[in-house]
């Protein structure tokens, strides 16, 4: 494909998820020459280059299997299909698995691990079948019709309070505490406590939205938040007193490259209330 059409891989890749331009992902001028811009949408735009998360009971479907586009996306964090929770982590090795743009998509892990090296001096590969993997059941069903609201905005045909879902939602992932999802299920509020891709000093290349059930938690809060149909300010003044009860003072930092090119929608109506009151901070690039 890269040969026949004289378009690198990166870009290549870029284009097909181009439907998701304007939504879920920012608007990229993708024939221009421009590599840095490229770059920068890269590294500010909220999808899952690399690390695949998947629905294991899809892709166990038959003839019908695929790693579904959108799969790329933090968006997609329950299949609504079979109502489960989208697997981020080989459960054999315990890490994250590559897409591999490159090659049919793989159904088994491909991760080195060091098991062999005590017996043969060998890394081998972990060999583990990706459609095995258990997935976590969803059991608030509310989960599933808010993935749908997700979707529908994912596909263009979004309602106004669908795109004041998934906005509120995107600033919310850094920004999660436990109080936000007091009444949902049990899972989402252990996912929240867990301060897995928050610490902006070594997170690895992770980022808050790396971990499914996070995300589901940020989308379930923001349902909750907007329930009453209060304005943007109020909505802060409460993010910032449920985040004092849980005692979390720290701040978003939130780079230039992902104010540009990150959350969710732009203009994202909640991330200028939020800076005003502290609890993002903004500048300087990755
Ligand atoms: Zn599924
Ligand atoms: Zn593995």
């Amino acid at each position: 494909m890269e040969k026949l059409t004289g378009i690198d891989a990166e870009r290549l890749h870029a284009m097909t998820l181009a439907r998701y331009a304007g939504n879920a992902l920012p608007h990229l001028a993708l024939l221009a020459s421009d590599g840095v811009a490229v770059q920068q949408w890269n590294k500010g735009a909220w999808l899952h280059r690399s690390r695949a998360r998947w629905c294991p009971r899809c892709l166990r479907n038959g003839s019908s299997s695929r790693w579904l586009l959108r799969w790329q996306l933090p968006w997609s964090f329950a299949c609504v299909d079979h109502a489960v929770y989208m697997v981020t982590e080989c459960q054999s090795c315990w890490d994250t698995v590559d897409f591999r743009h490159d090659a049919p998509p793989p159904r088994n892990c491909d991760n080195m691990t060091d098991e062999g090296e005590w017996t043969y001096g060998l890394r081998e590969p972990c060999g583990h079948s990706l459609t095995m993997c258990q997935p976590v059941p969803v059991s608030d069903t509310s989960v599933l019709t808010l993935q749908e609201r997700v979707n529908s905005w994912l596909d263009g045909t979004p309602t106004h309070d669908d795109r004041q879902l998934v906005a509120l939602a995107a600033v919310l992932i850094p920004l999660l505490s436990p109080s936000m999802v007091r009444r949902g299920d049990p899972l989402l509020r252990y996912a929240v406590r867990s301060p897995r891709g928050t610490a902006q000093h070594k997170r690895n290349g992770k980022r808050p939205w790396t971990d499914s059930l996070r995300v589901a938690a940020a989308v379930y809060a923001a349902d909750r938040l907007l329930d009453r149909g209060y304005p943007a300010d109020y909505i802060a003044d409460r993010i910032f007193d449920l985040r004092l009860i849980d005692h979390r003072r720290r701040p978003w930092h939130m780079d230039v490259a992902e104010l540009a090119y990150g959350p969710g929608l732009r203009p994202n109506p909640f991330v200028e209330p939020l800076v005003h009151r502290g609890l993002i901070t903004l500048g300087g690039w990755l």
